[in-house]
Protein backbone atom coordinates (compact mmCIF):
# COMPACT_ATOMS: atom_id res chain seq x y z
CA UNK A 1 0.00 0.00 0.00
CA UNK A 2 1.32 3.47 -0.76
CA UNK A 3 1.51 6.11 1.35
CA UNK A 4 -0.62 9.06 1.30
CA UNK A 5 -0.75 10.37 4.77
CA UNK A 6 -2.69 13.71 3.69
CA UNK A 7 -5.41 11.86 2.35
CA UNK A 8 -5.73 10.15 5.53
CA UNK A 9 -5.94 12.95 7.47
CA UNK A 10 -9.07 14.59 5.46
CA UNK A 11 -10.56 11.30 5.28
CA UNK A 12 -10.09 11.43 9.37
CA UNK A 13 -11.22 15.14 9.61
CA UNK A 14 -14.60 14.72 7.61
CA UNK A 15 -15.15 12.02 9.77
CA UNK A 16 -15.12 13.62 12.99
CA UNK A 17 -17.34 16.27 11.22
CA UNK A 18 -20.22 14.75 10.67
CA UNK A 19 -19.59 11.22 12.00
CA UNK A 20 -21.42 9.69 14.75
CA UNK A 21 -19.91 6.48 16.05
CA UNK A 22 -21.30 3.32 17.61
CA UNK A 23 -20.74 3.08 22.02
CA UNK A 24 -18.59 6.05 21.98
CA UNK A 25 -17.71 9.19 23.49
CA UNK A 26 -17.64 11.07 19.67
CA UNK A 27 -15.00 13.61 21.68
CA UNK A 28 -12.28 10.21 22.90
CA UNK A 29 -12.45 8.72 20.13
CA UNK A 30 -9.46 8.60 17.10
CA UNK A 31 -10.92 6.56 13.98
CA UNK A 32 -8.05 4.76 12.13
CA UNK A 33 -8.61 5.87 8.46
CA UNK A 34 -9.00 3.04 6.08
CA UNK A 35 -7.51 3.12 2.34
CA UNK A 36 -8.41 -0.89 1.27
CA UNK A 37 -8.88 -4.18 2.04
CA UNK A 38 -8.31 -7.28 0.55
CA UNK A 39 -8.46 -11.07 1.72
CA UNK A 40 -7.14 -10.99 5.32
CA UNK A 41 -5.51 -7.71 5.53
CA UNK A 42 -6.71 -3.82 5.65
CA UNK A 43 -4.36 -1.33 5.38
CA UNK A 44 -4.27 2.67 5.95
CA UNK A 45 -2.65 5.78 4.71
CA UNK A 46 0.37 5.18 6.70
CA UNK A 47 1.86 2.59 4.72
CA UNK A 48 0.71 0.32 7.47
CA UNK A 49 -0.87 -2.92 6.32
CA UNK A 50 -2.40 -5.06 9.12
CA UNK A 51 -3.29 -8.88 9.23
CA UNK A 52 -7.45 -9.12 10.43
CA UNK A 53 -7.75 -11.06 13.15
CA UNK A 54 -10.86 -9.62 13.92
CA UNK A 55 -12.55 -10.00 10.75
CA UNK A 56 -13.90 -6.80 11.38
CA UNK A 57 -16.92 -7.60 13.91
CA UNK A 58 -16.45 -11.20 13.46
CA UNK A 59 -18.13 -11.09 9.94
CA UNK A 60 -15.48 -11.41 6.84
CA UNK A 61 -15.80 -14.85 7.19
CA UNK A 62 -15.04 -14.96 3.39
CA UNK A 63 -12.08 -12.21 3.81
CA UNK A 64 -12.14 -8.68 2.28
CA UNK A 65 -13.18 -8.43 -1.98
CA UNK A 66 -13.86 -11.60 -2.60
CA UNK A 67 -13.76 -11.52 -6.37
CA UNK A 68 -16.91 -13.65 -7.03
CA UNK A 69 -19.06 -11.50 -4.32
CA UNK A 70 -17.85 -8.07 -5.81
CA UNK A 71 -18.97 -9.67 -9.07
CA UNK A 72 -22.64 -10.77 -7.83
CA UNK A 73 -23.13 -7.11 -6.32
CA UNK A 74 -21.66 -5.27 -9.24
CA UNK A 75 -24.23 -8.00 -11.61
CA UNK A 76 -27.11 -7.42 -9.61
CA UNK A 77 -26.55 -3.44 -9.09
CA UNK A 78 -26.78 -3.41 -12.87
CA UNK A 79 -29.82 -5.99 -12.75
CA UNK A 80 -32.25 -4.80 -10.31
CA UNK A 81 -31.11 -2.85 -6.99
CA UNK A 82 -34.12 -3.08 -4.75
CA UNK A 83 -37.68 -4.89 -4.91
CA UNK A 84 -40.18 -4.26 -2.13
CA UNK A 85 -40.27 -7.40 -0.05
CA UNK A 86 -43.87 -8.20 -1.30
CA UNK A 87 -42.94 -9.55 -4.35
CA UNK A 88 -41.29 -13.10 -5.38
CA UNK A 89 -37.32 -12.44 -6.81
CA UNK A 90 -34.66 -15.10 -8.50
CA UNK A 91 -31.85 -13.68 -6.13
CA UNK A 92 -34.19 -13.62 -3.36
CA UNK A 93 -35.37 -17.40 -3.30
CA UNK A 94 -32.41 -18.54 -4.34
CA UNK A 95 -30.53 -16.97 -1.04
CA UNK A 96 -33.57 -18.53 1.28
CA UNK A 97 -33.07 -21.97 -0.58
CA UNK A 98 -29.07 -22.01 0.30
CA UNK A 99 -29.43 -20.78 3.72
CA UNK A 100 -32.50 -23.26 4.35
CA UNK A 101 -30.24 -26.40 2.66
CA UNK A 102 -27.35 -25.47 5.40
CA UNK A 103 -29.38 -24.84 7.96
CA UNK A 104 -30.31 -27.99 10.50
CA UNK A 105 -33.51 -29.60 10.44
CA UNK A 106 -36.67 -28.53 9.27
CA UNK A 107 -35.88 -24.96 9.85
CA UNK A 108 -36.69 -24.62 5.73
CA UNK A 109 -38.41 -20.98 5.98
CA UNK A 110 -36.31 -17.44 6.10
CA UNK A 111 -37.29 -14.21 6.83
CA UNK A 112 -34.69 -11.78 6.27
CA UNK A 113 -33.45 -8.80 7.67
CA UNK A 114 -30.57 -6.28 7.84
CA UNK A 115 -28.40 -7.37 10.63
CA UNK A 116 -28.47 -9.80 13.60
CA UNK A 117 -30.22 -7.64 16.46
CA UNK A 118 -33.62 -7.35 13.75
CA UNK A 119 -33.34 -11.08 13.36
CA UNK A 120 -32.97 -11.48 17.13
CA UNK A 121 -35.58 -9.35 17.79
CA UNK A 122 -38.36 -10.91 14.75
CA UNK A 123 -37.64 -14.72 16.34
CA UNK A 124 -38.67 -13.06 20.01
CA UNK A 125 -41.58 -11.88 18.85
CA UNK A 126 -42.30 -15.42 16.88
CA UNK A 127 -41.74 -16.93 19.59
CA UNK A 128 -44.03 -14.66 21.80
CA UNK A 129 -47.05 -14.92 18.95
CA UNK A 130 -46.93 -18.92 18.75
CA UNK A 131 -46.78 -19.50 22.63
CA UNK A 132 -48.70 -16.86 23.48
CA UNK A 133 -46.73 -16.08 26.32
CA UNK A 134 -44.16 -13.68 27.24
CA UNK A 135 -41.00 -14.01 29.03
CA UNK A 136 -37.80 -14.97 27.41
CA UNK A 137 -34.62 -16.63 28.97
CA UNK A 138 -31.12 -15.42 27.88
CA UNK A 139 -27.89 -16.03 29.50
CA UNK A 140 -25.32 -14.35 31.22
CA UNK A 141 -22.34 -13.68 28.91
CA UNK A 142 -23.86 -13.27 25.99
CA UNK A 143 -24.67 -10.67 23.62
CA UNK A 144 -27.55 -10.44 21.23
CA UNK A 145 -27.66 -7.16 19.48
CA UNK A 146 -28.19 -3.07 19.84
CA UNK A 147 -32.07 -2.95 19.30
CA UNK A 148 -34.70 -2.76 22.08
CA UNK A 149 -35.41 -6.53 23.03
CA UNK A 150 -31.98 -7.67 21.50
CA UNK A 151 -29.74 -5.72 24.07
CA UNK A 152 -31.96 -6.40 27.08
CA UNK A 153 -31.37 -10.02 26.46
CA UNK A 154 -27.53 -9.25 25.78
CA UNK A 155 -25.60 -10.20 29.19
CA UNK A 156 -22.86 -7.70 29.02
CA UNK A 157 -23.00 -4.54 30.43
CA UNK A 158 -23.78 -2.84 26.91
CA UNK A 159 -27.49 -3.97 28.46
CA UNK A 160 -27.18 -1.48 31.58
CA UNK A 161 -27.84 1.75 30.05
CA UNK A 162 -30.95 0.50 27.98
CA UNK A 163 -32.11 -2.34 30.98
CA UNK A 164 -35.41 -0.14 31.69
CA UNK A 165 -37.00 -1.95 29.13
CA UNK A 166 -36.76 -5.19 29.78
CA UNK A 167 -39.92 -6.42 30.33
CA UNK A 168 -40.00 -10.22 30.17
CA UNK A 169 -36.62 -11.17 30.14
CA UNK A 170 -34.79 -12.95 32.41
CA UNK A 171 -31.04 -14.16 32.61
CA UNK A 172 -29.75 -17.74 33.77
CA UNK A 173 -26.25 -18.55 33.72
CA UNK A 174 -24.93 -20.90 31.18
CA UNK A 175 -22.04 -23.39 31.48
CA UNK A 176 -18.42 -22.16 31.62
CA UNK A 177 -16.46 -24.84 33.45
CA UNK A 178 -13.11 -21.98 33.54
CA UNK A 179 -14.84 -19.64 35.72
CA UNK A 180 -17.81 -21.91 36.51
CA UNK A 181 -20.69 -20.31 38.48
CA UNK A 182 -21.50 -23.71 39.95
CA UNK A 183 -18.00 -24.88 41.73
CA UNK A 184 -17.89 -27.34 38.83
CA UNK A 185 -14.81 -29.20 38.86
CA UNK A 186 -14.77 -31.11 35.22
CA UNK A 187 -17.06 -30.51 32.35
CA UNK A 188 -19.47 -33.08 33.29
CA UNK A 189 -20.59 -31.07 36.94
CA UNK A 190 -20.70 -28.02 34.41
CA UNK A 191 -22.99 -29.36 32.52
CA UNK A 192 -25.45 -31.13 34.84
CA UNK A 193 -25.15 -28.44 37.11
CA UNK A 194 -25.78 -25.17 34.53
CA UNK A 195 -28.75 -27.70 33.43
CA UNK A 196 -30.63 -28.17 36.72
CA UNK A 197 -29.55 -24.28 37.35
CA UNK A 198 -31.77 -23.78 33.65
CA UNK A 199 -34.75 -25.92 34.87
CA UNK A 200 -34.54 -24.57 38.52
CA UNK A 201 -35.01 -20.62 36.96
CA UNK A 202 -37.69 -21.97 34.74
CA UNK A 203 -39.69 -23.78 37.59
CA UNK A 204 -39.61 -20.09 39.66
CA UNK A 205 -40.57 -18.07 36.98
CA UNK A 206 -43.48 -20.34 35.84
CA UNK A 207 -42.87 -22.83 32.94
CA UNK A 208 -46.06 -21.91 31.26
CA UNK A 209 -45.30 -17.73 31.29
CA UNK A 210 -41.80 -18.65 29.28
CA UNK A 211 -41.53 -17.87 25.81
CA UNK A 212 -38.42 -18.92 24.55
CA UNK A 213 -34.94 -19.33 25.35
CA UNK A 214 -31.80 -18.04 23.19
CA UNK A 215 -28.33 -18.80 23.48
CA UNK A 216 -25.51 -18.50 21.08
CA UNK A 217 -24.29 -21.67 20.38
CA UNK A 218 -20.80 -20.73 21.28
CA UNK A 219 -20.75 -17.59 22.48
CA UNK A 220 -18.89 -15.13 20.87
CA UNK A 221 -18.24 -11.52 22.20
CA UNK A 222 -18.78 -13.25 25.42
CA UNK A 223 -15.32 -15.26 25.51
CA UNK A 224 -16.20 -18.26 22.87
CA UNK A 225 -17.43 -20.72 25.63
CA UNK A 226 -17.48 -24.10 23.75
CA UNK A 227 -20.67 -25.70 25.57
CA UNK A 228 -19.95 -29.13 27.25
CA UNK A 229 -21.14 -32.39 25.56
CA UNK A 230 -24.48 -32.95 26.45
CA UNK A 231 -25.41 -29.21 27.50
CA UNK A 232 -27.44 -28.06 24.13
CA UNK A 233 -29.04 -31.54 23.63
CA UNK A 234 -29.94 -30.96 27.29
CA UNK A 235 -31.71 -27.63 26.84
CA UNK A 236 -33.70 -28.84 23.38
CA UNK A 237 -35.10 -31.19 26.10
CA UNK A 238 -36.60 -28.95 29.04
CA UNK A 239 -37.90 -26.78 26.24
CA UNK A 240 -39.61 -29.41 24.34
CA UNK A 241 -40.68 -30.60 27.90
CA UNK A 242 -42.38 -27.01 28.84
CA UNK A 243 -43.65 -26.47 25.08
CA UNK A 244 -40.76 -23.49 25.23
CA UNK A 245 -39.55 -22.42 21.66
CA UNK A 246 -35.82 -22.88 21.48
CA UNK A 247 -34.01 -20.07 19.48
CA UNK A 248 -30.19 -20.62 18.43
CA UNK A 249 -28.23 -17.30 17.78
CA UNK A 250 -25.75 -18.01 15.24
CA UNK A 251 -24.97 -14.42 14.26
CA UNK A 252 -21.47 -14.95 14.80
CA UNK A 253 -20.75 -18.95 15.40
CA UNK A 254 -22.96 -19.14 11.88
CA UNK A 255 -21.36 -19.82 8.50
CA UNK A 256 -18.14 -21.23 9.00
CA UNK A 257 -16.78 -19.79 11.75
CA UNK A 258 -16.61 -22.37 13.81
CA UNK A 259 -15.41 -24.92 11.05
CA UNK A 260 -19.18 -26.16 10.02
CA UNK A 261 -21.61 -24.43 8.34
CA UNK A 262 -23.81 -23.67 11.82
CA UNK A 263 -22.21 -24.21 15.09
CA UNK A 264 -25.24 -26.42 15.66
CA UNK A 265 -24.08 -29.28 13.80
CA UNK A 266 -21.13 -29.90 16.05
CA UNK A 267 -23.74 -30.95 18.39
CA UNK A 268 -26.91 -32.53 16.68
CA UNK A 269 -29.25 -30.16 18.19
CA UNK A 270 -32.04 -28.13 15.83
CA UNK A 271 -33.70 -24.84 17.49
CA UNK A 272 -36.81 -23.95 16.44
CA UNK A 273 -35.49 -20.60 15.20
CA UNK A 274 -32.34 -19.84 14.08
CA UNK A 275 -30.89 -16.16 13.73
CA UNK A 276 -28.33 -15.57 11.23
CA UNK A 277 -25.98 -12.61 9.66
CA UNK A 278 -22.56 -11.67 9.18
CA UNK A 279 -21.03 -14.66 7.58
CA UNK A 280 -23.84 -14.91 5.07
CA UNK A 281 -22.34 -12.52 3.22
CA UNK A 282 -19.35 -11.52 5.33
CA UNK A 283 -21.15 -8.30 5.53
CA UNK A 284 -20.80 -6.85 2.47
CA UNK A 285 -24.11 -5.63 2.25
CA UNK A 286 -26.24 -5.37 5.66
CA UNK A 287 -28.10 -8.57 5.99
CA UNK A 288 -29.57 -11.35 8.61
CA UNK A 289 -32.46 -13.12 9.22
CA UNK A 290 -34.16 -16.03 11.24
CA UNK A 291 -34.67 -19.71 9.82
CA UNK A 292 -37.93 -21.17 11.27
CA UNK A 293 -39.17 -24.39 12.07
CA UNK A 294 -42.05 -26.18 9.98
CA UNK A 295 -44.49 -25.59 13.42
CA UNK A 296 -43.42 -22.10 13.70
CA UNK A 297 -44.04 -20.81 10.22
CA UNK A 298 -47.24 -23.13 10.46
CA UNK A 299 -48.26 -20.32 13.04
CA UNK A 300 -48.57 -17.86 10.47
CA UNK A 301 -50.15 -20.02 7.18
CA UNK A 302 -53.80 -18.18 7.73
CA UNK A 303 -52.62 -15.18 10.83
CA UNK A 304 -50.43 -12.26 9.25
CA UNK A 305 -47.05 -12.38 10.40
CA UNK A 306 -47.18 -8.98 12.28
CA UNK A 307 -43.39 -7.81 11.35
CA UNK A 308 -41.42 -6.37 8.63
CA UNK A 309 -38.93 -4.21 6.76
CA UNK A 310 -38.34 -2.40 3.69
CA UNK A 311 -35.22 -3.56 2.75
CA UNK A 312 -36.35 -7.40 3.68
CA UNK A 313 -34.92 -10.02 1.19
CA UNK A 314 -32.69 -6.74 -0.51
CA UNK A 315 -31.49 -8.00 -3.75
CA UNK A 316 -27.95 -6.48 -3.51
CA UNK A 317 -27.76 -8.54 -0.04
CA UNK A 318 -29.34 -11.57 -1.24
CA UNK A 319 -27.15 -11.67 -3.93
CA UNK A 320 -23.68 -11.53 -2.51
CA UNK A 321 -25.16 -13.94 0.24
CA UNK A 322 -25.54 -16.23 -3.05
CA UNK A 323 -22.27 -16.00 -4.32
CA UNK A 324 -21.05 -15.95 -0.50
CA UNK A 325 -22.61 -19.65 -0.26
CA UNK A 326 -21.34 -20.84 -3.58
CA UNK A 327 -17.89 -19.85 -3.00
CA UNK A 328 -17.58 -21.04 0.17
CA UNK A 329 -18.89 -23.95 -1.23
CA UNK A 330 -16.74 -24.20 -4.35
CA UNK A 331 -13.66 -23.03 -2.02
CA UNK A 332 -13.80 -25.59 0.76
CA UNK A 333 -13.72 -22.73 3.11
CA UNK A 334 -15.90 -24.35 5.85
CA UNK A 335 -13.07 -27.19 5.49
CA UNK A 336 -10.42 -25.06 5.43
CA UNK A 337 -11.69 -23.14 8.71
CA UNK A 338 -12.11 -26.51 10.11
CA UNK A 339 -8.42 -28.07 9.44
CA UNK A 340 -6.72 -24.69 10.45
CA UNK A 341 -8.32 -24.13 13.47
CA UNK A 342 -7.40 -27.84 14.13
CA UNK A 343 -3.53 -28.21 12.45
CA UNK A 344 -2.47 -24.69 13.28
CA UNK A 345 -4.20 -22.32 15.22
CA UNK A 346 -5.49 -24.63 18.16
CA UNK A 347 -1.97 -26.12 18.95
CA UNK A 348 -0.33 -23.16 18.75
CA UNK A 349 -2.08 -21.31 21.07
CA UNK A 350 -1.96 -24.08 23.16
CA UNK A 351 1.85 -23.66 22.94
CA UNK A 352 1.77 -19.75 23.17
CA UNK A 353 -0.39 -20.52 26.79
CA UNK A 354 2.47 -22.82 28.07
CA UNK A 355 5.28 -19.82 27.24
CA UNK A 356 2.89 -16.84 28.62
CA UNK A 357 2.25 -16.55 32.26
CA UNK A 358 -0.93 -14.08 31.46
CA UNK A 359 -2.23 -16.60 29.27
CA UNK A 360 -5.06 -18.12 31.63
CA UNK A 361 -6.95 -20.28 29.11
CA UNK A 362 -7.23 -20.99 25.97
CA UNK A 363 -11.07 -22.32 24.09
CA UNK A 364 -12.23 -22.72 21.09
CA UNK A 365 -12.54 -23.79 17.56
CA UNK A 366 -12.40 -23.46 13.31
CA UNK A 367 -11.58 -19.77 13.43
CA UNK A 368 -13.07 -19.10 16.94
CA UNK A 369 -10.68 -18.88 19.68
CA UNK A 370 -10.38 -17.01 22.85
CA UNK A 371 -7.62 -16.22 25.01
CA UNK A 372 -8.54 -15.88 28.26
CA UNK A 373 -5.51 -13.52 30.10
CA UNK A 374 -5.38 -13.39 33.50
CA UNK A 375 -3.33 -11.36 36.29
CA UNK A 376 -2.39 -14.77 37.65
CA UNK A 377 -2.70 -18.42 36.36
CA UNK A 378 -3.35 -20.13 39.67
CA UNK A 379 -6.14 -17.78 41.10
CA UNK A 380 -6.86 -17.10 37.52
CA UNK A 381 -8.22 -13.67 38.66
CA UNK A 382 -8.97 -11.59 35.01
CA UNK A 383 -5.60 -9.41 33.88
CA UNK A 384 -8.33 -6.56 34.06
CA UNK A 385 -11.23 -5.89 36.32
CA UNK A 386 -14.89 -6.85 33.90
CA UNK A 387 -16.14 -4.35 32.61
CA UNK A 388 -12.55 -1.42 33.19
CA UNK A 389 -12.40 1.52 31.32
CA UNK A 390 -9.43 4.18 31.66
CA UNK A 391 -6.51 3.39 33.32
CA UNK A 392 -8.02 0.40 35.02
CA UNK A 393 -7.55 -1.13 31.26
CA UNK A 394 -4.56 -0.14 30.48
CA UNK A 395 -2.96 -3.71 30.58
CA UNK A 396 -5.49 -4.55 27.70
CA UNK A 397 -5.02 -1.69 25.86
CA UNK A 398 -0.98 -2.13 25.66
CA UNK A 399 -1.57 -5.66 24.34
CA UNK A 400 -3.65 -4.34 21.81
CA UNK A 401 -1.12 -1.29 20.56
CA UNK A 402 1.51 -4.01 20.74
CA UNK A 403 -0.23 -6.16 17.98
CA UNK A 404 -1.17 -3.23 16.37
CA UNK A 405 2.31 -2.19 15.85
CA UNK A 406 2.99 -5.50 15.18
CA UNK A 407 0.97 -5.40 12.09
CA UNK A 408 -2.01 -7.05 13.62
CA UNK A 409 -5.38 -6.09 14.34
CA UNK A 410 -6.53 -8.05 17.26
CA UNK A 411 -10.29 -8.66 18.51
CA UNK A 412 -10.12 -7.58 22.42
CA UNK A 413 -13.10 -7.55 25.08
CA UNK A 414 -12.33 -6.99 28.41
CA UNK A 415 -9.48 -9.70 29.58
CA UNK A 416 -9.78 -11.36 26.26
CA UNK A 417 -8.60 -11.55 23.06
CA UNK A 418 -10.09 -13.67 20.33
CA UNK A 419 -8.32 -15.42 17.39
CA UNK A 420 -10.93 -14.76 15.05
CA UNK A 421 -9.41 -14.42 11.18
CA UNK A 422 -11.43 -15.00 7.90
CA UNK A 423 -12.36 -18.56 7.39
CA UNK A 424 -9.79 -18.33 4.41
CA UNK A 425 -7.15 -17.41 6.31
CA UNK A 426 -4.14 -19.39 5.17
CA UNK A 427 -2.08 -21.85 6.96
CA UNK A 428 0.89 -19.20 6.14
CA UNK A 429 -1.16 -15.66 7.24
CA UNK A 430 -2.42 -17.65 10.44
CA UNK A 431 1.60 -18.28 11.52
CA UNK A 432 2.33 -14.90 10.38
CA UNK A 433 -0.48 -13.63 13.06
CA UNK A 434 0.09 -15.85 15.88
CA UNK A 435 3.66 -14.93 15.60
CA UNK A 436 2.68 -11.33 15.93
CA UNK A 437 0.63 -12.80 19.07
CA UNK A 438 2.66 -14.65 20.33
CA UNK A 439 5.24 -11.08 20.72
CA UNK A 440 2.21 -9.35 21.72
CA UNK A 441 1.67 -11.14 24.96
CA UNK A 442 4.62 -9.86 26.48
CA UNK A 443 2.61 -6.73 26.80
CA UNK A 444 0.23 -8.63 28.81
CA UNK A 445 2.83 -10.98 30.86
CA UNK A 446 4.84 -7.74 32.31
CA UNK A 447 0.82 -6.89 34.30
CA UNK A 448 1.43 -10.69 36.03
CA UNK A 449 1.41 -11.42 39.36
N1 LIG B 1 -26.15 -11.92 17.95
C1 LIG B 1 -24.85 -12.22 18.09
C2 LIG B 1 -24.47 -13.56 18.61
C3 LIG B 1 -23.87 -11.29 17.73
O1 LIG B 1 -22.57 -11.59 17.87
C4 LIG B 1 -24.28 -10.03 17.20
C5 LIG B 1 -23.27 -9.02 16.82
O2 LIG B 1 -22.11 -9.09 17.19
C6 LIG B 1 -25.65 -9.77 17.09
C7 LIG B 1 -26.56 -10.73 17.46
C8 LIG B 1 -26.14 -8.45 16.57
O3 LIG B 1 -25.91 -8.37 15.20
P1 LIG B 1 -25.95 -6.95 14.46
O4 LIG B 1 -24.81 -6.14 15.01
O5 LIG B 1 -25.82 -7.31 13.01
O6 LIG B 1 -27.28 -6.32 14.75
Amino acid sequence: ASADPAAGAAVKAADRAHVFHSWSAQGLIDPLPIAGAEGSYFWDYDGNRYLDFSSQLVNTNIGHQHPKVVAAIQEQAAKLCTIAPGFAVDVRSEAARLVAERTPGDLDKIFFTNGGAEAVENAVRMARLHTGRAKVLSAYRSYHGATATAINLTGDPRRWPSDTASAGVIHFWGPFLYRSAFHAENEQQECERALAHLEQTIAFEGPQSIAAIILETVPGTAGIMVPPAGYLAGVREICDRFGIVFILDEVMAGFGRTGAWFAADHFGVTPDLLTFAKGVNSGYVPLGGVAISAEIAATFDQRPYPGGLTYSGHPLACASAVATMNAMAEERIVENAAEIGETVIGPALHEIAARHPSVGEVRGMGVFWALDLVKNKETREPLVPYNASGAANAPMAEFAAACKSGGLWPFVNMNRTHVVPACTVTEAEAKEGLAALDQALTAADAHTV
